[in-house]
This record gives structure tokens, C-alpha cells and sequence, in this order.
């Protein structure tokens, strides 16, 4: 069974998305740490922002996995390193959208997501899974939240791992990064057709997990 969970960024995607794979004794894949990891090699590397042909010869040249821990938290890893902590830096964050617009960038990741995603019952969450990665999806849901709301949450999450970074930097962040990531050619942010919509901006996550199982369980 695969469950897709899109939405913009500070829906609650990634922390919904565990603890329901965590329920349910599902794998979880969060593309959008992929996209992180090739980011921080990209930048890492010294490969120009604008080298498009550079930075899909990294992406062809870079081994992405994701390990579940028993708790369902993740471990990212790159090239065999460990970057989970490393790949949530704010600079990261700046540059991620610019290379997952990349097309042949995008099909490198539609490749490995859709081979991690066939071993077994999974939840995936990103911003292209219902529409583009796995279309046929058993179920589908879109989480949104206002900017304001998205913002506080992010913030929080950066304040949580001991990275100070101000609100309006973070809400700018999320912005651009929506901006970019729904108006891409290539398979921009966008709602699924059959997805479940859920405006998160006034409920608990547990109320989130607890809506997204029920519908599951529909
Ligand atoms: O989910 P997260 O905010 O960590 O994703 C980081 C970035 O990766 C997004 O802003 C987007 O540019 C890209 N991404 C994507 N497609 C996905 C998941 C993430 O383009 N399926």
C-alpha cells in the first residue's frame, strides 16, 4: 500500500507522515531529504548554483539511501554518510528549490523514490508523490496551513535544534520556496485531483495523524 502526503513547506508533512508509517508499520521516505542530501553535495562540492550540467553529473554520481530507525525517524544517508542533521541547515533550505527544478535532477529522484517506494507498504511525503511519483497511490492527501502558522512551526523546529535563525527569515525562506516549487515546470507542487485536502492551521498533530488514519481506514 502507498500512502502520499504532499503540501507546501510547514504543512506538518514529515512529522504526520512518521508518526502514521509508525502506526501503521509502514516504511517512511521523506523525498524531500533526498533533494537536501544532493543539495548539500552540490554546495558542498563547490558546484556553481547556476552549472545545471554540474550539478546533474553530481546527481548521477551520488548514492541517496534512507534508513528507518525502529522509531521511524530517519536516517539520511549520503554517499554512506550520516548528513540527517546536516541537510536541515538553513542554507540548505535557500538553495534545495533551485536544484529540485532541475528536470534531469528530478528524474534521478523519481527513480530512486519509486524503487524505494516498491519494497513495501510506505508513506511518502513531498510535493509531487500523488501527482507525478506514484499517481496510482492507494491514498492520497494534500496538507496545507496558512504562512503564518507554517512559519511558526518551522521556526520553532529550527529553534528546537539549536538553530537561531529569525521568523521573517525563516517565513521568507518558505515563501520563496513555495514560489519556486509550485510554478516549476516539472512536476510543481499541486494538489492531486483525489487527494484528501486538510488545512492544518488550527489542529494538533495528533488530530492530523488521527484524521489521516480514519481516511485510511475508509
Ligand atoms: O520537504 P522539504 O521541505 O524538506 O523539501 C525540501 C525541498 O525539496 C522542497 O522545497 C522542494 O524544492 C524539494 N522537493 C521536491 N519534491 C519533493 C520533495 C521535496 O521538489 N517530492
Amino acid at each position: 500500500m502507498i500512502i502520499a502526503i504532499d503540501g507546501p513547506a510547514g504543512a506538518g508533512k514529515s512529522t504526520v507522515s512518521k508518526i502514521v508509517a509508525q502506526k501503521l508499520g509502514f516504511l517512511y521516505i521523506d523525498t524531500g531529504a533526498m533533494y537536501r542530501a544532493l543539495t548539500l553535495k552540490v554546495l558542498g562540492e563547490k558546484v556553481d548554483i547556476e552549472d545545471t550540467v554540474g550539478i546533474i553529473e553530481v546527481a548521477k554520481s551520488t548514492v541517496i539511501d534512507l534508513v528507518n530507525n525502529p522509531d521511524s525517524s530517519l536516517r539520511i544517508l549520503l554517499d554512506g554518510k550520516d548528513v540527517s542533521r546536516d541537510i536541515r541547515q538553513p542554507y540548505i533550505s535557500r538553495f534545495v528549490s533551485d536544484i529540485a527544478k532541475i528536470k534531469e535532477v528530478r528524474k534521478v529522484m523519481l527513480g530512486l523514490q519509486r524503487v524505494l517506494g516498491g519494497q513495501r507498504d510506505c508513506v511518502l511525503d513531498g510535493r509531487d508523490i500523488g501527482t507525478v511519483v506514484f499517481p496510482e497511490a492507494d491514498k492520497k492527501f494534500y496538507l496545507d496551513a496558512n504562512l503564518s502558522e507554517r512559519t511558526r512551526r518551522r521556526h520553532k523546529e529550527l529553534q528546537d535544534s539549536g538553530q537561531d535563525t529569525s521568523l521573517s527569515d525563516v517565513e521568507l525562506d518558505i515563501h520563496n520556496r513555495d514560489t519556486i516549487d509550485s510554478t516549476r515546470k516539472i512536476a510543481p507542487l499541486k494538489k492531486a485531483e483525489d487527494a484528501v485536502c486538510i488545512d492544518t492551521t488550527k489542529m494538533t498533530i495528533s488530530e492530523v495523524v488521527d484524521k489521516v488514519l480514519e481516511e485510511i481506514k475508509k
